[in-house]
């Protein structure tokens, strides 16, 4: 029992990480991923990192690779010339998103939501660029409620989107609810889950605050308590994870795409497992 795989990383500043970065690329493509993907930085700080990892990624692991793009701090020009690049080096799919703010700014952005930028792409390059967009299946945090945030994820979909990854999530029922939800309002492309592998609880804890990712309780005590043990809270972690993917394929998962946060030992263990 398997599904086709992705894997995100994030831009490394710096030969010696950027080194680092290769190899755990190399790592990751022993198992064959379906593509990878490359994060852009809150604020458009990354964007040429962005485009530099993406090219290398592909040509050091062999491996197709996919940008994110966000819109909340470019002007539309910004976003024509970018993509314009990407297209004349045989990039054809993104990952499109609204993007967060840095702390204490505003967005300067053309474009104030992801649907806007999906439109943008889609009027311009048509089926020439394939887009995902990004789903919360536990509600975005900053979502008006639970029934507004579908009813936006609808229309960023019927604005152009091929397929939607999601923000990563522990309890697989969210995640089916989400489905049954979305196919409930007409949504049929394909909901990829996005998991998050367990490697450093305290860094955990305070992203799933800010992105509004549940940590259950259950899982939270068990993770507390290994804090300051990485071995173990590691082997928790891929048991834990292993199960929820084995969930999530047998439920009807399309696809598996995994935040690697650019380490590849713990992912190997999982993938191995299924
Ligand atoms: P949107 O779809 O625009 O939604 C944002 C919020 O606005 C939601 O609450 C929605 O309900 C609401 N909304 C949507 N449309 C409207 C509207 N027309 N009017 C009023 N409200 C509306 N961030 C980065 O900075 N770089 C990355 O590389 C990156 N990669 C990611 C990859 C994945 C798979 C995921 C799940 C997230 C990623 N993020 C990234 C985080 C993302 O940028 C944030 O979660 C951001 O807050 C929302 O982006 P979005 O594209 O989902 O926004």
């Amino acid at each position: 029992m398997t599904v086709p795989i992705s894997f995100e990383f994030f831009p490394a500043r710096g030969p010696e990480s950027q080194e680092r970065l290769w190899k755990t690329a190399r790592a990751l493509a022993t198992v064959n991923p379906e593509f990878f993907s490359v994060t852009f930085g809150a604020g458009g700080g990354t964007r040429d990192l962005t485009f530099d990892t993406t090219i290398n990624l592909s040509e050091e692991a062999d491996v197709r690779t996919v940008p994110h793009i966000s819109c909340n701090a470019l002007t539309a020009e910004e976003i024509a010339e970018m993509l314009n690049k990407y297209k004349s080096v045989g990039v054809s799919e993104i990952v499109a998103l609204r993007g967060d703010n840095p702390s204490g700014l505003g967005a300067s952005g053309e474009f104030k939501y992801a649907n806007e930028l999906v439109t943008f792409v889609k009027d311009r390059y048509g089926d020439d660029i394939k887009i995902n967009v990004a789903a919360y299946p536990e509600v975005h945090p900053q979502a008006v409620s639970s029934r507004d945030d579908l009813q936006r994820f609808r229309h960023k979909v019927a604005s152009g989107a091929d397929a939607a990854i999601t923000q990563y999530f522990y309890n697989a029922d969210s995640y089916f609810y989400f489905v049954d939800r979305c196919a409930a309002v007409g949504i049929d492309i394909p909901i990829i889950p996005g998991i998050m592998p367990i490697t450093n609880y305290t860094n955990l804890e305070r992203f799933s605050k800010i992105c509004g990712a549940e940590i259950p309780r259950w899982l939270a005590r068990e993770c507390e308590g290994l804090r300051d043990d990485k071995e173990a809270l590691e082997d928790l972690g891929v048991e834990v994870v292993s199960k929820l993917c084995r969930r999530l394929i047998s439920g009807g998962a399309p696809k598996l795409h995994f935040y690697s946060m650019n380490q590849a030992p713990v992912l190997l263990r999982i993938c191995s497992n299924l």
